[in-house]
This record gives structure tokens, sequence and C-alpha cells, in this order.
């Protein structure tokens, strides 16, 4: 007989950031090595004239004269790049690749920084050192070698600065292909497939400024005490003048409940926190689409009953269409349906649409929580119909915010990493160097992993990331890139992805975002853009980690004179002055980056504008568009739960900081499982008990098992669960992706929990 069902766990009694901020942040400044380095370094993060942080693309606020404009997490991402810590070729030497699969993610990340370019040995299974000629040589001599162009793959993570960017679209299109998967396909695609169909453009419409005037925050499939944490900051302004933050999330986040900025000594001291979320809806797994008909559907009954005081007609006329279909959609749907699948009851939705309603200017937020979904798509199109109600798009206030999560992807989806570029980018393009781009769309991460695995593709480059964590399906992912004839990484630290060597493997270690970057003019700045479309310089200050690193740049121009010998593009002028680089960007892309120079040398840089923002509308129709979505009830069969992956406190994205995630209550582990008490109950488990995980994918009728794994007895609506990424990526199917975006689908997975095998 199990225990009776304990109370489900309080995730973090005290408020977030706060003392808690500052002793981790003291912790990893240590622990990273090299305290003076890692120190300094923190005072020039985030600074006008300092570098970007390598962490999320939250932006910076306009007061140039800001102190400590990073938040705990930007400290790890900071002191893990800046580290003193070194991974030589005598570690590669002590030990092979074998044995290096066998170590966590955690193990690997926290080795230390690269020193030297290293070429995989087969027979002796290790890294060896190799010179930059012979590296570069052999990346050309193989790429020359294929048959055919689209045989290769140019990955980017969204770390890449906007110049590197460019280079490598270029470079990957002068060599005749589109194949440029990206970060992006696994994240934000969906939010830009949605925005773009819907307001013409695939980008968030606010402005920082925006936040000091919403009456209204919705903070929707968002864990932004994590993942984007000086969000904290605005949302505790506005929260503090009185502004209603409405949380729509599956798991009470403590940055969502309550926050202590740790930059107020006497509040930090004594824990004072303030509340953010005024309303907090824990809305099951899959439900934010019924949720948000919900609203639509209490806004419309109360126009119908109350007419002309609702909705901002005026607005909806002159700027919308499709207004009258999706009106009918959302009539038609039924309250039962729709509490049952949001898993919250018509009152509490009347009580979110009340605040909408009483609301001048309402911001709406989200991240993965709703772009890793089968209905992504329609869900944020239903996130944008919400909004057009009142015209909430394009006035102070007001408007949609899908938050990225790596500090440059919006810019690297600017610069033309897209494996479906829009014919105007490649009609820029081939004005600005004379050659006709491929217009044939290329493969984006699912379609890559499956051309490694058929043998389409057999040339990986990676610039950046840790794919092989990254992504969905890890077994099967791995094996395709060890199918690989050659697989690049561009790295800053050891990863995974170095593990699943092609016949031949090459790992190039590049400058991080804090060092020194001088060529031949001089030292160099590279440029990044945010989640708000605020385009700034970054400038690193440390030598580098070793004498042995290029800058992605040098790498990348590198490969392609390796690749396009008897070219017609002058890569070694761009690598020898960035500006070369920016004037062609602005001959590809004038309507943006016109005096592009000029407006970087500005303190904080430069807004790229938005025309959604000015209520112009670049869609099929002209208009902003109401597009109605039926809700797609979720049937699981019995037994089944909907898992979704999440990061850790001392995680981002792949990168495992540490071992603890303290708003959660877990130290010293990752293999946990959040369940409800009820659902562990009805399993005859227990908190703590020890279980496995087994996927059952609809898309490929396949089982899945991930093992030794802990339960946790959690605050979550029954029937979800949750646990880290990547230790679960491989209960995700490749085939299971999101309609039109293809994300992978890593916030809905139907799991059965068993008890460990072996016990
Ligand atoms: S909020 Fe994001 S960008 Fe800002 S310091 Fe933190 S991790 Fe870095």
């Amino acid at each position: 007989m199990s225990d009776p069902t304990p109370a489900p766990k309080t995730p973090h009694p005290t408020p977030a950031a706060g003392m808690g901020a500052l002793v981790s942040s003291l912790k990893h400044v240590v622990q990273n090595r090299g305290v003076v380095r890692n120190l300094r370094s923190l005072f020039r993060v985030n600074q006008p004239d300092g570098f970007d942080c390598p962490g999320c693309a939250w932006p910076e606020p306009k007061d140039t004269s800001r102190v400590g404009e990073y938040c705990e997490n930007g400290v790890k991402a900071v002191t893990f790049e800046t580290t003193a810590k070194r991974v030589t070729p005598d570690f590669f030497a002590r030990h092979t690749v074998g044995w290096l699969r066998g170590q966590t993610h955690h193990w690997l990340e926290n080795q230390g920084r690269l020193t030297h370019p290293m070429r995989y040995n087969r027979v002796a299974d290790r890294y060896e050192p190799v010179s930059w000629e012979e590296a570069l040589a052999l990346i050309g001599m193989t790429l020359r070698a294929l048959d055919d162009p689209n045989q290769a793959l140019f990955y980017t993570s969204g770390r890449t600065s906007n110049e590197a960017a460019f280079l490598y679209q270029l470079l990957a299109r002068r060599f005749g292909t589109n194949n440029l998967p990206d970060c992006s396909n696994m994240c934000h695609e969906s939010s830009g497939t949605a925005l773009t169909e819907q307001i013409g453009v695939g980008k968030g419409t606010v402005t920082l400024e925006d936040f000091d005037h919403a009456d209204a925050i919705f903070v929707i499939g968002q864990n932004p005490g994590t993942n984007h944490p000086r969000m904290l900051s605005e949302l505790q302004r506005a929260a503090e003048r009185g502004a209603k933050i409405v949380t729509f999330n599956p798991l009470r986040e403590p940055g969502l409940v309550s926050f202590t900025h740790p930059k107020h000594p006497l509040r930090t001291l004594l824990g004072r926190g303030t509340a953010i979320s005024t309303h907090y809806y824990q809305v099951l797994i899959g439900g934010d689409l019924a949720a948000l008909t919900g609203l639509c559907k209490h806004l419309l009954e109360m126009e119908a009953a109350d007419s002309g005081k609702v909705l901002d007609r005026p607005f909806i006329d002159a700027h919308t269409d499709g207004f009258d279909a999706f009106a009918a959609q959302v009539a038609a749907a039924d309250w039962p349906t729709i509490e049952r699948e949001s898993g919250l009851t018509r009152d509490q939705l009347l009580e979110a649409a009340e605040v909408y309603r009483t609301a001048k200017g309402v911001i709406a937020c989200w991240a993965m929580g709703l772009t890793q979904h089968k209905h992504a798509v329609a869900t944020i199109q239903m996130v944008v119909n919400l909004l057009l109600l009142r015209g909430n798009v394009g006035k102070p206030g007001a408007g949609a915010c899908p938050v990225r999560g790596h500090s440059n992807v919006q810019g690297d989806r600017t610069m033309g990493i897209n494996e479906r570029p829009p014919q105007a980018f490649l009609d820029g393009l081939k004005s600005a160097f004379g050659f006709d781009p491929p217009r044939h769309h290329g493969h984006d991460v699912v379609g890559a992993i499956n051309a490694m695995a058929d043998g389409s593709a057999s040339v990986f480059i990676g610039m950046g990331g840790n794919f092989a964590a990254a992504t969905p399906d890890t077994e099967f992912t791995e094996a395709a890139l060890q199918k690989c004839a050659l697989t690049v990484h561009v790295s800053t630290k050891l990863n995974r992805s170095h593990l699943c060597p092609g016949r031949d493997a090459l790992i190039l270690p590049c400058l991080g975002r804090s060092e020194r970057d001088v060529q031949a003019t001089g030292p160099q700045r590279v440029t990044v853009e945010d989640s708000m479309s605020m385009v700034h310089a970054s400038v690193g200050s440390n030598p580098p980690a070793s004498e042995h690193l290029l800058s992605e740049v040098a790498i990348v121009c590198g490969i392609a004179e390796a690749t396009l010998p008897d070219g017609d593009i002058d890569w070694a002028e761009f690598r020898t002055d960035y500006r070369r680089i920016r004037e062609k960007i602005t001959a590809t892309l004038p309507h943006l980056f016109a005096d592009y120079e000029t407006k970087v040398d500005h303190r904080g840089g430069f807004y790229l504008g938005n025309p959604a923002h000015d209520r112009t509308w670049k869609t099929a129709t002209g208009k902003a568009r109401f597009l109605a979505h039926p809700i797609h009830p979720h049937v699981l069969p019995p037994g089944q739960l909907r898992l979704m992956t999440v990061r850790s406190h001392d995680q981002y994205n792949t990168t495992v900081y540490d071992l603890h995630d303290r708003y959660r209550g877990v130290h010293g582990t990752r293999m946990v499982v959040f369940l409800h008490p009820a659902d562990l109950a009805a399993r005859g488990l227990n908190d703590g008990d020890a279980i496995d995980l087994h996927s059952h994918t609809p898309e490929d009728g396949l089982t899945r098992t991930a093992r030794g794994f802990r339960a946790v007895a959690y605050d979550i609506p029954p029937g979800c669960a949750a646990a880290y990424f990547p230790e679960t990526n491989g209960l995700v199917s490749k085939d299971s992706f999101a309609h039109r975006s293809r994300t992978p689908l890593s916030k809905f997975i139907p799991i059965t929990v068993t008890p460990a095998a072996g016990g």
C-alpha cells in the first residue's frame, strides 16, 4: 500500500533571484576559475562599449550608464566562456572519444575552453591536433568532391554574430545550397511562420519601452525567471506601477510568482520580493489554444452584450480582415471543450478576459511553451487574434513579444540564415554579389537529420551549438551524424556533438564574445540583434583563451577560400576588416541597414524597425489578419501522460552549468521527472521512486525509453509531466513536429511511466 498522496512540493518559498542569485553568481565566478578575468568580464558585459552576453536575447535598456546589467544566468554564461579551464591536446590524448561519450553533458561542458583545432583519428578513436591550414584544406577538398552542393549542411546556432552569419550563408549559397538549418527551427520557427502570415513580419512588434506603458502583460508558455531573467526587472517595474501580469503556465515558476532584484540590497537581505503575476493559471500542457479561444469567446460575448464597448472596432475595420470567420469559429467552440482542453474553468478565463478588456495596452509574451507543439502556429495566431481584438499591435504599451532564447538567433535569420529564404533576400544578395543564389528550399533541422541518415547529405558543418544534444531522437540523430563523410564543429567548449564524429571530423575552436578579435586592420567589432529588433555592437576585450583560436568570421573566410578557390568573392577583405562585411549587408538589405556603420556607433545601437509596429501590414492581403483555428482535442490512451521538456535553472539551452535547480527544489541531479501526486498514486509510485519513461509516438508508432529517473511529486496539473532536456530529447521522434513550422514537439510527448527496470 503506497503512502497517502503527499502535498505537491512548493518549488521555492522565497522570491526568485535575490540573495540566491548573488550566492549562485559568486559560486560560478569562483568555480569557473580565473576570478579576476571573470569579474573584469562582468564589468563589460552588456555595456555600450562592451560585449553582448552570450546568453539569451533580452535587450539592454537604453540607459547607457547602467552598471551590472546582467542576471545570474548571464554570470553563468559569461564565466563559462571566460573560465580559466582549458581543453588542450593533452586532454584529448588522455581520453578516447568512446570514453568521453560515457560522460554527462555537464561534465563535458565543464572541462573548459578548447585551445587547438583537432582532427579525429578513427583508428585511435581520439582527436589529435591539426593545423588550421590542413583543417581548412580538408573541408574545402571534401566539399568540392561532393557530387551536389546539397549534400552539405551548414548548421547555425544563435550565438553566431551578424557578420559571421552573413558570410556563412554567403558561403553556402555561393557553394550552391540553401541547406541552412538553424537552432530557430527548434525554437521560434512557429512564431516566425505564424506572425509572417498574420502581421507580415516574423518578429515581435514591441520595444523595451513598451513595457513601461503596458497595463497588462500576458506571459504564456514562458519561464523568464530562468530563460530571460532580466525580463523580471521589467515585470517587477510594471507590477509595482499597478500593471496586471497574467501568466499561463503548467508549472508554477518562482520567477513569475515573486522576484527580488539583487540590486536592491535591503530587499535582498530581507528576502522581500515583489509579487509578479496577479493572475496565474496552470493550464494543461497543450491547452493554450483552448484557453486563448476561451478568452476570445468571453470578449466576443462581452461585445455582443455591450456593442462597441469591448472591441476596438475602428482598428478592426481599418487594419484587419478575416474577423467574421474568426468570430464564427470562436462562437462554435463550446465551453465544455474549452474547459476540458485548457484545464481551466470558464470563470478563470472570464477573470483573465476581464483583465484584458480593461487594459488600454496589452503585451503578450511567449516562448517554447507555445512553439514546440503540434498546433503551435495556430496557437500563436490565436495570441495575435486576441491582441487584434482591441488593437493591441502597433501602439505604445502593446504588442506581440516572442522572447528569443539565443543572443543573436533573430539576427542570424535577418542575415539570411534560413533554409526557406525570402526571394527578396536572394534578390538583394544577387544585386550585392552578382551571382544568382539557389532558389530551391533547403533542409531545416528535421530535414538535415533525415538527409544524414539516408546518406543524401554527407558533410555537416556546425557554426556553434550542440546539434546532437539540441535535436530530437538522440540515438537516431547521433547515428546520422556518424554516417557523414565529414563533421565539422566550430565551438568554444567541448560538447556531445564532438563525440559523434563522421568518418572524418574536425573541432575548430573559435574566439568567444568576451575576447579581443584583432585582424589585419586592428580590433574588430561584431553586431547582434536582440528579441526587440535592436542591433548593437559587441566588442570583446579579454585576451583569447588560446593563441590558436580564430574568429568565427576568419573561420568562415578560411573555409570559403579553401572551397571556392577561384571565386569571385574577396573573402580576405572581409577577414581583414569587418566594415567591408557590413557594407555588403547594407547592399543586400538596404531597407534595413542603410548607414549601418554610423548607426552602430550610436551608444546602444539602433532599432531595425518593424512594419507591424507602425501598423503597416506586409501580409498577403495588406491587412493584419484574423485567422480562425479550431481547438484540436488531445486524446491520449489511458495511462499516458503529456511530458514537456524544460531547462533547469542551472542550464542554458543544452549547456549544463551545474546540477541544481534551486527554483524547483532539485539539487545535485538532473534525472528527475515532475509529476502530480495523483498520477504517482495511480501508478503505485511514490515521491522519490526510481522510474523509467517510455514515449509513444503516434507519427511513427514507435516506443522510445529513457531510464534512470526519480519521481518528484510536484505542483503540475494532473496528466502532465516535466523533465529536463537534453536527457529526455531521445523520447521525441524526429517525425513529431509542428504543422507548418516543423518544430520538434518537445513540449508534448505522450509517455507512460513505470518503476525502473531492475528495481
Ligand atoms: S537576461 Fe539573458 S542576455 Fe541578459 S544577462 Fe541574463 S542571460 Fe544574459
